[in-house]
């Protein structure tokens, strides 16, 4: 199967004790995957040709900028500004406002796309497969799942649906409702320290949780 390739960014995931592994792979599917369209990759007319079509969402394209690769990126974005020109044409020469309208629903879609992010999202699929088999049939994978922070709200509604064991299903919402509850409490007493009765409360161990129940509350979109 191919999302094998999976198996060992997960198993790594796992021993980090962060609050949740798949979002520690996708970090590193995202980074890669950004590499890859500024990369040698950049100069391949399949790729090229996705990339002048899709376009980049505004993180990504900040990404860009940060990576230090102006070149490749004024290339990509020399091409890009050919098509989005090109179908600004087409639309400035509608006279008719029906025409019109529909030219510019076609050129709003040009910008509601990013080749990065639909790339990252189709690795991740295969990633979630690949978590689910683990949990599956690899005993040990399993067992240091149920002993782990769990998962994001995102990837927990992701990878749910697809469970089809009810015992594992039940095991693994038991382990998020657990997880949710004592970010609650965390946040509970970071809190706690801004009432003024508790002002001598030691938050040291909390300290950063609003970071990490943001990163807990992420959702899907
Ligand atoms: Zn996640
Ligand atoms: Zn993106």
């Amino acid at each position: 199967m191919k999302e094998k390739i999976y198996t060992i960014p997960l198993t790594e995931a796992l021993k980090a004790d962060c609050e949740c592994p798949l979002c520690e792979v996708e970090k590193n599917i995202d980074i890669k995957t950004t590499q890859y369209f500024i990369g040698p990759a950049m100069m391949e007319p399949d790729t090229r040709s996705l990339t002048n079509s899709k376009g980049f969402c505004r993180r990504h394209y900040d990404k860009m900028l940060e990576s230090g690769n102006k070149l490749s990126l004024a290339l990509i974005l020399q091409t890009r500004l050919n098509e989005v020109n090109n179908k600004l044409a087409e639309i400035s020469k509608q006279k008719k406002l029906q025409k019109l309208k529909k030219e510019i629903d076609g050129f709003q879609k040009m910008f509601s796309s990013c080749a990065v992010c639909e790339k990252v999202a189709d690795r991740m699929n295969d990633c979630i497969d690949n978590f689910l088999y683990l949990l599956k049939k690899e005993p040990d994978f399993r067992a240091e799942f149920l002993l782990s922070k769990g998962l994001c709200m995102k990837h927990f509604n992701m990878l749910v649906p697809l469970i089809t064991d009810n015992g594992l299903l039940e095991e693994v919402v038991a382990l998020q409702v657990k997880q949710s509850e004592r970010i609650k409490s965390e946040i509970d007493k970071f809190c706690l320290k801004f009432d003024y009765r508790s002002t001598d409360l030691d938050i040291e161990d909390v300290k950063d949780s609003p970071a990490r129940a943001v990163y807990k509350l992420r959702s899907l979109i």
